[in-house]
């Protein structure tokens, strides 16, 4: 009998082990696509900060064109002042420069705005990017892995059901059932161990000379309550 309670307890680990390789299908691709998720936002980070810096640049050559058309503009005028002749000629001249110079210390201030805007989107860009390149080299390994245990799930599963049928082809029938039925009703942990003279799955407390039969173990005793197979992992000081 002890043999067939070390098979189930054996049973037991080997029907954890597929139930976690089980789940790994599922939670082993959402770990690959969250790191790659990260990767592909800081990478469309950069790529936003790079069309807004080009975009950035051109309005700055474009300002620095007309800049220079109307600084031209404004010495053309400066020099017609030297050959003015009437009060009316100097009034309208005057005006004209002045309102040359506002257009150009507003294009100036424009002009700076825009060259902060360009520092700040730089530094955006610069960042996005070395956010995006840490990732990629901190997570190359990484990945690697994941995929590679992915890869191996498959052959893992077979090993484990072969090594589940070795077993399950050496359990008395009726053993078996009675764990299949336990395992699947309670999700997980048909056999237990007693822990504090108490069944280890729901804790209720077993009668003392329940507990001596299952030290014993001559026999496949099971919690009343819950049905539980119950094992003594040998422990005499609980
Ligand atoms: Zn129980």
């Amino acid at each position: 009998m002890k043999e067939e309670l070390e098979q189930l307890l054996e049973l037991q680990n080997i029907d954890d082990q597929l139930g976690e390789l089980e789940r790994s299908k599922v939670y082993l691709p959402d770990m690959i696509k969250n790191i790659e998720t990260d990767i592909q936002s800081w990478k469309e980070k950069h790529a936003k900060a790079s069309e807004e810096l080009d975009k950035l640049n051109r309005e700055r050559k474009a300002l620095e064109l007309e800049m220079e058309v109307a600084q031209s503009e404004l010495k053309k005028a400066q020099e017609q002042m030297k050959a003015i002749k009437t009060n009316k000629e100097y009034d309208a001249l005057t005006a004209q420069i002045s309102s040359f110079k506002e257009k150009i210390s507003g294009m100036e201030e424009k002009l700076l705005e825009t060259m902060d805007e360009i520092d700040a989107i730089k530094e955006e860009k610069e960042e996005a990017q070395k956010k995006y390149q840490e990732m990629e080299n901190n997570n190359d390994e990484v990945l690697k892995n994941l995929n590679r245990e992915i890869d191996s799930i498959e052959d893992k599963m077979r090993m484990k059901e072969d090594q589940r049928k070795n077993i399950t082809t050496r359990l008395n029938r009726r053993t078996l059932s009675h764990y299949e039925r336990i395992r699947k009703g309670k999700g997980g942990m048909a056999v237990v161990m007693v822990r504090k003279r108490s069944c280890g799955g729901c804790y209720k407390q077993l009668p003392p000379q329940m507990v001596q039969e299952i030290k014993k173990g001559d026999r496949l005793l099971t919690c009343d309550n819950c049905g539980r197979i119950l094992l003594w992992d040998g422990d005499e000081s609980q």
